[in-house]
């Protein structure tokens, strides 16, 4: 479990670190050498100023580790190096302003021409930068990936689809599929940005949010989009459909998967959205803006990120209890719901840690417009009681099966269920929208916007059924996974 691999981790440190104070002569030549490399690979990648490339990084992080290990108050030249460092991972991400302001902090910045001349460069790359509306932010949404279409998509014999296929055929994208996306995009120019970064959010004095639109600046060229993952509870349904079973924290700290293959073997790895778009910004860090990632948006009914943290389960009590809620209870006698939650809380730290964001998705992913307030008031409390203190409050809450709490037409800040969930502290309003490139409103009290499903059906429709509201974003046809069944009943 990764409790125990967390310990193990933590426990192989310590015994490294005894060992080190052991070996002091040895230990301090190696570290001696170490920070001798380091500062070499750092004074290369001062020089070479704003041309980085995507491997260089990772020896920044080496360098940066090192420099910090070897000297508690460091030297006025390993804080100019690291403030250098930072500045370029800033200015890579369009944070401008940021980078600028770490130079200046730097002792002597003034007389320093590396620095004036970085500065420099970094105020032009920053005059030069084009203002794109919140308006014309497209909104993109997946759910858990397939690993394993031919689990994902299965047959029940030859003959005849599994009854849970076609579901999963239009609602769920593969690994494949996704990673094409990502890389396609990427070309493209799109950058990835936060719901915050296209709204400012004021507080008044009686704690109410107030929105304003806010203009994303990015070099000519650049398409900022969000992204939001739906479901990312890993519910019992998904159990054998070739997803990833939970999420956990990895070796590194950073959230990942555990993923149960056909033949029953554990696997640890990128097997979800989170860590595997994780892997691509680490490798493409202009991929995303200021450090953007995406939002994770939450029911509760079943627990979250893989965890039975729901209070039902803790309960026991049959009658709040789904039957494969039972069977699942019933094949785990020794669980620990505390453990869970402790588990689960630990991961969504995590999540939170990366640069990603929670959302709730309602606690019984109900049907908002459909739903009558009560029933919308009994499943905000189901959430807070059970997923919040998990995840931390939020003001997104993004709804599901697509529906929105008022009509088009509709006044939005006047129906009943916008006061209702605006009084719950809620802001930030999305629903589903897969036929127009954007759709965003801005009110005083709100945000509403519209997301792409970035699934199976629309994928199918582009390649086979001749309705494309894909190829802005990519090119359906060598995104779509080889793997994946064409037989048309099953997108109808
Ligand atoms: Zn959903």
């Amino acid at each position: 479990m990764s409790r125990g691999s967390t310990y193990n981790k933590y426990s192989v440190r310590n015994k490294n670190n005894n060992r080190k104070k052991k070996n002091n002569i040895i230990t301090g030549l190696i570290m001696a050498g170490a920070f001798i490399v380091a500062l070499i690979i750092v004074i290369n990648l001062a020089s070479a100023g704003g041309k980085k490339n995507d491997n260089k990084p990772a020896e920044t992080v080496v360098a940066s580790e090192s420099s910090q290990e070897e000297t508690t108050t460091a030297a006025p030249a390993d804080k100019r190096s690291e403030a250098l460092k930072t500045a370029e991972a800033q200015a890579v991400q369009y944070d401008y302003d940021g980078a600028i302001k770490t130079l200046e902090s730097v002792e002597g910045a003034e007389s320093d021409e590396e620095i004036s001349k970085l500065i420099k460069d970094y105020e032009d790359k920053k005059d030069s930068l084009v203002a794109v509306s919140p308006q014309e932010v497209t909104h993109v949404f997946f759910h858990s990936l397939i690993v394993d279409p031919k689990r994902g998509f299965s047959l029940t014999d030859n003959t005849t689809w599994n009854k849970a296929t076609p579901g999963f055929c239009q609602w769920m994208t593969t690994c494949y599929e996704f990673d094409h996306m990502m890389e396609q995009m990427y070309e493209k120019g799109y950058v990835l940005v936060s719901l915050y970064d296209m709204v400012d959010i004021t507080k008044d004095a009686d704690g109410v949010e107030h929105i304003e639109g806010k203009n994303i600046y990015l070099p000519k060229g650049k398409i900022p989009f969000v992204l939001s993952v739906d479901d990312v509870s890993y519910y019992h349904s998904y159990d054998d459909r070739g997803c990833a079973s939970k999420m956990i924290v990895g070796e590194d700290g950073k959230p990942t998967c555990e993923y149960v293959d056909a033949e029953g073997k554990t696997l640890v790895g990128p097997y979800d959205c989170v860590p595997r778009l994780d892997e691509f910004v680490a490798k493409h860090p202009d991929f995303s803006y200021k450090g953007a990632k995406g939002t994770v948006a939450l029911t509760g009914y079943n627990g979250i990120l893989g965890y039975r943290t729901d209070p039902a389960y803790r309960d026991k009590d049959e009658d709040n209890l789904l039957d494969d809620q039972i069977a699942w209870l019933k094949e785990h006698p020794d669980f620990d719901w505390d453990k869970e939650c402790e588990e689960a809380k630990k991961v969504a730290d995590a999540v939170k840690e990366d640069g990603w964001t929670f959302a709730s998705h309602t606690w019984g992913h109900i049907r908002i417009g459909d739903s009558e307030l009560d029933r919308i008031k009994t499943d905000t409390a189901n959430w807070k009681e059970g997923v919040e203190p998990l995840v931390g409050n939020t003001d997104i809450i993004i709804f599901a099966h697509g529906q929105d709490l008022a009509s088009w037409d509709e006044e939005y800040s006047e129906s009943d269920k916008f006061k209702y969930l605006k009084g719950q502290g809620y802001s930030i309003f999305c629903n589903v929208d897969g036929s127009t490139k954007y759709f965003v409103q801005i009110g005083d009290e709100y945000m509403r916007m519209g997301r792409r499903n970035l699934d199976g059906i629309r994928l199918w429709q582009a390649v086979y059924g001749g309705k494309d509201y894909l190829s802005d974003l990519f090119d359906p046809a060598t995104v779509i996974d080889p793997d994946r069944p064409t037989d048309s009943s099953l997108y109808q």
